[in-house]
């Protein structure tokens, strides 16, 4: 390992890489059987940005696990960045997550904003986000701690790798150590997307914790022509997975419809990666050997 990040990232002993755990499997109940994620499996979350109706959430929920997602996605409680957005429909939209999750099988993931809402939440949720602007939001990621659920800890905006597996830490030492860490782009002078995707976060998080890191294209580019290709990075950078944007009808999206892909774009997306996850199959069966040769790092 790079001596530089030895220290820097070490010293979250919860969730740093060590000889005694280089990797942990994060488990999500499901309806049918339990997901992996950090196991090897490539789990894609997929799904709206918010709940907005009934038709809307069974309609993508149907079309995302037709294409192949094993998590459904939708905001229920949306932190949005004007007061006078769409700002979710509350337990309403948890009910509707039930529904789909009953119907599809899928497993379901929406964002807590408050500890306040950590229970209710957990009673419908299968994994708990915790959205950007609330990386810092220490009391929230204490009571998720024993919420019983693993939680998606988004990385903060303006947020440092090392700020970044500090808040891990905080929601390991609350007593949950089921964390999944999502790199969702970072704010910096670029205008062209919404965010910069920091590519590299990947493989330094892999590096340096046991935790899996997952890819959110959506929320970097804020374009959806760029989710695919950056998707395909996240597998070549050796993601364990994605969360995306899909809505049936995004020009009529309540929140995020100009990075949300239609069904058709999610379906072509799915099986345009193929090629490359055999790629990251592949590459995870030589390590071993390449190690034993002296050959990689
Ligand atoms: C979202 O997932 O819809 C969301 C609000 O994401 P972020 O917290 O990354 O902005
Ligand atoms: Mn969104």
């Amino acid at each position: 390992m790079n001596p530089r990040w030895n220290g820097q990232f070490s010293c979250f002993d919860l969730v740093a890489k060590t000889d005694e755990c280089p990797r942990s499997i994060v488990e999500v109940r499901a309806p049918n059987s339990d997901i992996e994620i950090g196991g090897g499996d490539f789990v894609v979350m997929a799904g709206p940005c918010a709940v907005e109706s009934e038709t809307q959430l069974m309609q993508t929920a149907e079309a995302v696990a037709h294409a192949g997602a094993r998590i459904l996605r939708g905001g229920a409680y949306k932190p949005r960045s004007s007061p006078y957005s769409f700002q979710g429909l509350g337990v309403e939209g948890l009910k509707i997550l039930r529904k789909a999750r009953e119907a599809t099988g899928l497993a379901i993931v929406t964002e807590v904003m408050s500890e306040e809402d950590v229970d209710v939440i957990a009673e419908y949720a299968d994994v708990m986000q915790v959205g950007t602007r609330s990386m810092e939001n220490y009391a929230l990621l204490e009571a998720l701690g024993g919420c019983g659920r693993p939680v998606l800890l988004k990385r903060g905006m303006t947020a440092t790798l090392e700020e970044f597996m500090r808040s891990a830490q905080v929601i390991a030492m609350a007593g949950n150590p089921a964390i999944i860490l999502c790199e969702r782009g970072i704010r910096t002078f670029e205008t062209a997307t919404r965010n910069t995707l920091d590519i590299a976060a990947v493989p330094v998080l892999k590096t340096v914790s046991h935790l899996p890191v997952i890819v959110d294209p959506s929320h970097a580019a804020g374009v959806r022509s760029l989710v695919p290709i950056l998707s395909r990075a996240a597998v070549v950078v050796g993601a364990d997975g994605l969360i995306v944007e899909v809505h049936p009808h995004p020009e009529r999206a309540l929140s995020d419809g100009d990075q949300s892909l239609t069904f058709v774009e999610f379906r072509r997306m799915m099986s345009d990666l193929e090629p490359y996850l055999d790629l990251q199959r592949e590459a995870c069966e030589l390590r071993p050997q390449l190690l034993a040769a002296g050959g990689a790092d």
